[in-house]
């Protein structure tokens, strides 16, 4: 396998570049991945190909979102001889992920900068019909926040919203050093794969709307943070006890509540 010694690139900040080197971590992502020879996959931010040449040694063909343009010939040269690589220069937040879709359901995989982490899960949510899994790197408290339940001090829109579309899991952590450059933070790996037990949001709108509601007001209590939307004898005949706050509350009632709105006739304003 050849290599290309990453100290020629200059990482940039403004791309969120920090570069695996860490063979064990490389080797118990891919792992994680259980990656089969069949599989569709996609790499957002393939970098100079850390993860990308491990995953290619098995599927011998693979689709990567890069936006760096000057990384990808660095990128093409780690990969040489490996299979067949499909590099597409843009933006991964900008990306329709249908037009992968064709060879099967898919496999998304990233170490993702961790500057657009957010935005580019809320984007991926919207092709989860076409997805099959996905795995990323991102920062610790991020995957904590996804992953939380509620009573947790991190439990918020982000756990909520992410938990309503997929079961997530945090698998492991990475330590700074696994960089290069050492990102200040302790990074995660996540999965993240549709809900197999799907719910059924009325109005995912709507739903959107009160977890955002009530978790900008996270000190307050229900009763308050929806006084414009429920009353409290509706939340008690919901069993929702109107003085808890928001952080109490289990996915399934958000479902709950916006599906009581829903059928009272409120409207998501989308
Ligand atoms: N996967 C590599 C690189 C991780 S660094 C490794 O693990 O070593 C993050 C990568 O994402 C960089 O290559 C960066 O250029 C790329 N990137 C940053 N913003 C991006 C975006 N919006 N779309 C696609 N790639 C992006």
């Amino acid at each position: 396998m050849k290599t290309f010694d990453p100290s020629t690139h200059r990482a940039k900040k403004r791309f969120g570049q920090n570069f695996l080197h860490d063979m064990g971590i490389i080797d118990r992502i891919v792992h994680s991945i259980r990656v089969q020879p069949e599989d569709n996959i996609i790499e957002i931010g393939p970098g100079l190909g850390a993860i990308t040449k491990q995953l290619l040694v098995i599927t011998k063909s693979i689709n990567v979102i890069e936006l760096d343009r000057d990384i990808i010939p660095k990128l093409k040269f780690n990969c040489d001889g490996l299979g067949e690589l499909n590099i597409m220069q843009t933006d991964a937040l900008k990306v329709d992920y249908r037009q992968f879709a064709e060879k099967g359901p898919l496999r998304v995989v990233g170490n993702l900068p961790y500057n657009i982490s957010t935005p580019i899960l809320f984007h991926l949510f919207k092709y989860l019909d076409q997805i099959k899994d996905m795995h990323f790197m991102l920062q610790k408290e991020v995957v904590l926040r996804m992953a939380a339940k509620p009573g947790s001090k991190v439990y918020g829109r982000l756990s909520v919203m992410t938990q309503s579309v997929c079961d997530t899991q945090m698998l492991f952590l990475v330590p700074p050093e696994s960089f290069t450059p050492a990102p200040k933070v302790e990074s995660a790996i996540v999965y993240l794969a549709p809900r197999k037990e799907k719910l059924d949001i009325k109005d995912p709108g709507l739903f959107s709307a009160i977890v955002t509601e009530a978790f900008n007001q996270r000190r307050k209590t229900l009763r308050n943070v929806w006084k414009n939307r429920i009353d409290t004898d509706s939340l008690e005949k919901l069993a929702i006890n109107p003085t808890l706050r928001p952080e109490k509350i289990s996915l399934e009632e958000f479902v709950k509540v916006s599906n009581y709105l829903s059928d009272a006739g409120a409207f998501s304003g989308r």
